[in-house]
């Protein structure tokens, strides 16, 4: 185990493996189109390499108030303001770690409070009084950045720490302005997309020797095809991260090939947390499955659950952008009052009806996996796969959508008889298995 400020990278640097070329690459901030990688579900939770005992794991304290947890006043102020009382499970392990900046490998249930945590962790290190950029929290899409960029200046209130989102479809030069050198309020905590992040660094607006901390959310995903490289080129060489750097992975997934790229980042006494597949298939969501014989069936299917169910809001998740369109053009032309979100529609589109469904001026939305992951809309009762997910581990962030915060959820697939196969790879993936829609549609447990 390598301890703080011990070099890992020759002259202390920190760099993925393989992470040293500078390339100029900039791909989209966003996630969308489903990426067909399915892997075993199998010793996620086995440390994979390096810096920690591989045969036994830490115990974690958890500390079960946050009063315990000797956090700075204005911060406890801040959360309790924000109606935080107890501290969730997820919170109990990180917060005090983090706060003692340790590297931190962590897999949370969606819905547990994980955006708290490492935000609770890395502002307990925070000093209002120094005027510049002490750390950054990357989210693989704009919606998810904007929710956490919500929950920081919530937790802030009282700090009078400056938090800033850093976005794509934001004109950077609004990003530029604030970070201009010797303006005297250079906002301290910054919340970005990984594209954005990158142009600020390469544009040296940034500078990783001034950051306290750096938190991946959606670390798998980050650290996962479209994004890798952006990833590494945000970590490479020639910006000079250093172990003063203290790293956060955080993901509701982490499969075991992901885990073990994400191992090499860590550095700084590392904790580690990690679960099974089937730890993470979220107890208080009730799963089932509605089978037709033809996929022409299941518009007419998805239409009379519509009108049967009884839910607050609802997800419904296909695969591509087309399908989104298509689905919602078929459901309105039947009547119902539906919208779609997807990755590729215009910025300002998109926040607006994600605030649209956040504030539940809309009732029902179909989406693409763009909002499968971390987003958080406590009025979600109901997702219904019409397409069951490309990729396995995004099953688990669609059915999240539901259930937030030990609310009572449902799921349901709507699946023909192709797809009995690709339900029972996903059952098998999580250890589950997802019950037949009762016929009294009484789908909460
Ligand atoms: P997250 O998993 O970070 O997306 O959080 C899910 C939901 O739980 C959000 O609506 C949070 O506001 C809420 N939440 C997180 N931590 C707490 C807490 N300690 N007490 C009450 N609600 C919380």
């Amino acid at each position: 185990m390598s301890s703080p400020g011990t070099p890992k990278y020759g002259a202390n640097e920190r760099a993925l493996d393989g992470a040293s070329a500078t390339k100029n690459t900039v791909v989209e901030d966003d996630f969308d189109a489903p990426v067909i990688n399915v892997t075993a579900a199998a010793a996620v939770s086995a440390p994979a390499s390096g810096n920690s005992s591989a045969s036994e794991p830490e115990v974690v304290k958890e500390y079960m108030t946050f009063d315990s947890m000797d956090l700075p006043l204005d911060l406890l102020r801040g959360i309790y303001g924000y109606g935080f009382e107890k501290p969730s499970e997820i919170q109990r392990k990180v917060i005090v770690p983090i706060k003692n900046r340790r590297d931190t490998l962590a897999q949370a249930h969606s819905g547990t409070g994980k955006t708290g945590g490492f935000l609770i962790g890395i502002l307990a290190n925070m000093d209002k009084s120094v005027n510049e950029v002490q750390a950054g929290v990357l989210a693989p899409t704009r919606e998810l950045a904007d929710q956490i960029y919500t929950v920081a200046k919530g937790l802030t209130q009282h700090m009078g720490i400056r938090v800033h989102l850093a976005v794509g479809g934001n004109h950077v030069d609004a990003d530029l302005a604030k970070l201009r050198r010797g303006s005297s309020e250079i906002p301290q905590l910054i919340i970005a997309t990984p594209g954005r992040f990158y142009d600020l660094l390469n544009r040296k607006a940034i500078h990783p020797s001034t950051f306290k901390a750096l938190i991946l959310d959606e670390a798998d995903q980050l650290l996962d095809a479209k994004f890798k490289e952006q990833i590494y080129c945000i970590l490479s060489n020639p910006f000079k991260w250093t172990e003063n750097t203290q790293i956060g992975l955080f993901s509701a997934t982490m499969i075991p090939a992901i885990a073990a790229t994400a191992e090499t980042l860590l550095a700084r006494n590392p904790l580690k947390i990690l679960r099974d597949a089937e730890e993470v298939s979220l107890d208080g969501i009730a799963q089932y499955y509605l089978l037709v014989d033809r996929p022409e069936q299941k518009l007419d299917a998805l239409c009379d659950l519509s009108d049967c169910l009884t839910f607050t809001q609802c997800t419904i998740f296909v695969n591509t952008q087309k399908d989104a369109e298509n689905l919602c053009d078929a459901m309105t032309g039947r009547g119902f009052d539906v919208s779609y979100i997807h990755g590729t529609m215009d910025a300002k589109d998109r926040k607006r009806i994600m605030d649209s469904f956040r504030e539940g001026k809309i009732r029902v939305l179909i989406a693409t996996d763009l909002i499968g992951r971390g987003i958080d809309v406590q009025q979600i009762s109901l997702v219904i796969n019409f397409q069951l997910p490309v990729q396995h581990s995004n099953y688990i962030h669609r059915i999240g959508r539901s259930g937030r915060y030990g609310r009572k959820g449902a799921s349901i697939n709507i699946i023909d008889k192709r797809e009995m196969r690709q339900q029972e790879e996903i059952e098998a993936f999580y250890g589950r298995k997802v019950a037949v829609l009762p016929m009294d549609l009484n789908i909460y447990n």
